[in-house]
Formats: C-alpha cells, sequence, structure tokens
C-alpha cells in the first residue's frame, strides 16, 4: 500500500494504526535479514505511537495524512533519546538532547517512526559501502547497492519495510538512490525545509527530503516538512502551496528542455534508451521537448568535491572525543585525546575528506581552489537560470547506470564519485529535482530526474504525475 491508501482505510477504521505497524515490524523481521536497511528499528516507541493514533481516532479528531503511517529516518536525523549515529563510530552511543525539525512536525502529525535507516558514514558516499557498521542490499538484487547515501531510506521503502522515508541530499543521495531503488526521491529547493537537528555535512549544500512509493505521496510527505522554521536561519519564508495540488495539471504546452551534458560520455545505453522512450512518453502526453545545453556541467562534480569537503572539515571539527559518543581509552593528554578520537572514530572515506578540505581551506591554496570553486558555482547557478527562461522542466537520467554489485567500485573513490555526476549540479545551484522510474535494466530500476527553478516544486510534480500515471513503472516491486 501506498501511504495514501494506507492513510484511507485508517481513516475508514478498516485497519488501525497498530495493525498496520504490527505488518511493517513484520515485513521487517521477515526481510531485513537480506536488506539490512536499518541501524535501529523502534518497535516499541512505534507501537506506542501508533496507538495513540487510534485513540485519537476513537476520539472523533481530525487525522493528518501521516497519522499512523510508518515512516523510516534516515540516522543522520536527531532523535531525542534515541541513538543517532550517522553510521560513524564516532557517535555510537550518541543521544540527542532534542530532535530535529522534521521529526517534531511528523510526531505532530501522528506519524509512526519505525527506524532509524543506514547511511554512508556522514552522508559521504553512494552505496551505502562507506557505513562503519554495515552496508544495506538492493531490494531487487541482494548483490548490488541500494545506492547512497540514503541507502537505508530507500531499500527500506522498495523493501516494504516502511510506507516511506526521509533521506538527505547534498549532492544526490536522495535522488540516485530513488533511481537505484525503484522508488520515488524529492531533493526540495535550498532553503525550503529547516534543516535544524539534521547532522550537517556541507551546509550549504545539505537538504532534508522525501522518499516514497509513488509521486502523490511525495506531494503529500513534502507539505508535511516544508517551511519557514525560526531554528534554521537558512530555511526560507517562501509561501508553501498545498503540494498535491498541482499533481493533476498535465504536461500539456509545457517547455522540457533536455540538455545533452547529461546524455554523453559514461551514460549506459539501457539508460539512454530508458529516457529516450520516456522523453517521447512526455511528447505523447503534450510536452515540447527540445535539446538544449549547460556546458558548465563538466566542472560541477571537480567544485563540489572542493566545496563539499571544505564544509565537511569545518563541520567534523566538533567531533572531538569531548562532547558526543566516542572518546578514546588511550588518551594522556587533551591534544592525544582529540587526535585518537577522531583517528578511531572516522572511517577513511571521512577522513580523506576533512583532509581534502583542510588542505582546500589552507592559506595559500584557498584563493587556488576554495574560492575558484565558488565562482564556477556562480556560473553553473546562472546557467540553470538562464536555461529556464527558455524551459519549465528540464528532462535528465538520475544516475549515469543502474545500481552497481556490492564491492564494484569501492577500491575506486572516482568512479563512485562519478555516480553523482548528474545530480550534483542541481545541489550547487540550490534547485529542486525529482527522480521517478522510469524503466528496468536487467531486474534492476532506471531513474528518470526532472529538474526545475528554484521554488516550483510543483512543476516536477506536475511533470512527474503526468509521466508516472501514464506508465506502470511505480507498480513493479521486487521480488525479495
Ligand atoms: N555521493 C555524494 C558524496 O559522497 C553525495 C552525498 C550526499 O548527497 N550526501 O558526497
Amino acid at each position: 500500500m501506498t501511504a495514501r491508501q494506507a492513510g484511507a482505510k485508517i481513516a475508514r477504521r478498516e485497519i488501525s494504526a497498530r495493525e498496520l505497524t504490527e505488518s511493517v515490524l513484520g515485513r521487517i523481521d521477515q526481510v531485513e535479514e537480506q536488506v539490512h536497511s536499518y541501524v535501529t528499528v523502534l518497535r516499541d516507541s512505534a507501537l506506542a505511537q501508533a496507538d495513540s493514533v487510534d485513540k485519537a481516532l476513537l476520539n472523533g479528531e481530525k487525522l493528518s495524512p501521516a497519522a499512523g503511517i510508518p515512516i523510516a529516518l534516515k540516522d543522520n536525523l536527531s532523535t531525542v533519546g534515541i541513538e543517532t549515529t550517522c553510521s560513524s563510530k564516532i557517535l555510537r552511543g550518541y543521544k540527542p538532547p532534542y530532535d530535529a525539525t522534521v521529526v517534531n512536525s511528523l510526531n505532530a502529525a501522528g506519524a509512526v517512526s519505525v527506524g532509524k535507516a543506514n547511511l554512508d558514514e556522514f552522508a559521504m558516499g553512494s552505496s551505502t559501502e562507506n557505513s562503519a557498521l554495515f552496508t544495506t542490499r538492493n531490494p531487487w538484487n541482494v548483490a548490488h547497492v541500494p545506492g547512497g547515501s540514503s541507502g537505508g531510506s530507500t531499500a527500506s521503502v522498495a523493501a516494504g519495510e516502511a510506507l516511506w522515508s526521509l533521506g538527505s541530499d547534498t549532492g544526490g543521495s536522495i535522488r540516485q538512490p530513488a533511481a537505484f531503488c525503484g522508488v520515488v526521491g524529492l531533493k526540495p529547493t535550498y532553503g525550503r525545509v529547516s534543516r535544524y537537528g539534521l547532522i550537517a555535512f556541507a551546509s550549504s549544500l545539505d537538504q532534508i527530503g522525501p522518499i516514497t512509493k509513488d509521486v502523490y505521496d511525495n506531494a503529500l510527505l513534502l507539505n508535511l516538512l516544508s517551511g519557514h522554521d525560526p531554528l534554521d536561519s537558512t530555511s526560507s519564508t517562501e509561501p508553501v502551496p498545498d503540494f498535491t495540488q498541482s499533481l493533476t495539471k498535465g504536461v500539456k504546452g509545457l517547455r522540457l528542455g533536455i540538455p545533452k551534458e547529461y546524455f554523453a560520455e559514461g551514460v549506459s545505453a539501457q539508460v539512454k534508451s530508458a529516457l529516450d522512450t520516456a522523453i517521447k512518453q512526455l511528447e505523447i502526453l503534450g510536452a515540447i521537448i527540445e535539446e538544449t545545453s549547460l556546458p558548465t556541467t563538466e566542472y560541477a562534480l571537480a567544485c563540489y568535491y572542493i566545496i563539499a569537503p571544505a564544509e565537511a572539515s569545518s563541520n567534523l571539527a566538533r567531533y572531538d572525543g569531548v562532547r558526543f559518543g566516542h572518546r578514546t581509552e588511550r588518551a594522556m593528554t587533551p591534544l592525544e585525546l582529540f587526535n585518537k578520537t577522531r583517528e578511531e572514530g572516522f572511517g577513511p572515506e571521512v577522513k580523506q575528506r576533512i583532509m581534502i578540505g583542510t588542505y582546500a581551506l589552507s592559506a595559500g591554496y584557498y584563493d587556488a581552489f576554495y574560492l575558484k570553486a565558488q565562482q564556477v558555482r556562480t556560473l553553473i547557478k546562472r546557467e540553470f537560470e538562464s536555461a529556464f527562461n527558455k524551459y519549465d522542466a528540464l528532462i535528465t537520467p538520475t544516475a549515469p547506470t543502474t545500481a552497481f554489485a556490492i564491492g564494484e567500485k569501492s577500491d575506486d573513490p572516482l568512479a563512485m564519485k562519478l555516480s553523482d555526476i548528474l545530480t550534483i549540479p542541481i545541489n550547487m545551484a540550490g534547485i529542486p529535482a525529482i527522480s521517478v522510474p522510469c524503466g528496468l535494466s536487467d531486474g534492476l530500476p532506471i531513474g528518470l530526474q526532472i529538474i526545475a527553478p528554484s521554488f516550483k516544486e510543483e512543476t516536477l510534480y506536475q511533470v512527474a504525475y503526468a509521466y508516472e500515471q501514464s506508465t506502470e513503472w511505480h507498480k513493479s516491486k521486487p521480488n525479495l
């Protein structure tokens, strides 16, 4: 069931929130050994949340569409009193003293949090293989990665271990795993959703977003997450529409640009052919399709790997063995305490990024690397802005290939990073994008990415829903 279908059944009292939660917990018992989506399963608190929804229903209270619906939370979202690890050894045992704003909103709506989902350590990666705890498997083929870094969040939804989930996206971490797992994932406009309580990776890029089985559910969940939050000064005061209202507008007369750089070398033949078919479908539905060019695309990945590590090196300076999680037992002096805690607590990818970021920010290299990357970032942003003078949205693949095999890229950091080449430019520009299923190749899903101007998530939903409803891809399910 989608969240919308389950919510309707709860409202009509055909099922209780407890029954739904029990069934999802049962599914977790059944498949978790194969999939490994969760760092923590919140069995007792989930049942308690479900019971209070059932009680409210008995009292005739009007419920939110999320009430009683089981959700998975990426384990970089702070949950009061519940271990929040970022899948890092350095945060093991850390229990936040407060909830993230999005968690608060979900709780207020009566959502049922069933678990904290696995990720690449501190959200740095594209496969969950950088998790210090374990690797999550792709429910479509457990020898393959689910993508990352929100791999636990997307796998849990694809495997039926949650009805929907939250992820975070700094360079593609919602959209790329959504494409790999055959679910719908949206990265909102920078500022659309409060990041208060999201453990920071790269603060000028990070956004929290919804991962769902279909486009309708996605709009429903974004409704709950969006809006200004006085606790996050980067959250926007832009008005929040009801996103479900734009779903049925259709694509007739919409101008859709196809940037040729997103179909270049490295994009597999299967992905290209699925995209060709999807673009033809949008044309049949009445969209005006035109090829276009975004020449700065090729610089986005290089700039991202200066800016994101620079911000990470600063954000991760706080893990010193004093305030959070892990503390070394081998220190004689305060300096040793910091150094050894960090040496023991961080994994190799995180250490590499801290070193690259520190280097790029150091005197002498700041101008050559960091400042230069910020200048190119402005060019990328302007190039999208001028494309949107001509087009309502842009259509691209979400990832160059389908999910790769576990171990296939884990020894080759460059190959791994290239899997985000089609999602990173969007974060650099701060604009929103969505991934929707558009095909299967050798039993593995392919994702279609739709990109829109700032605060035009409505356009994303309009295109995504029209496409989804005219195809069957969202109905295919993995056979676990
Ligand atoms: N895979 C990219 C990285 O490793 C993006 C991660 C993300 O969006 N959190 O940085």
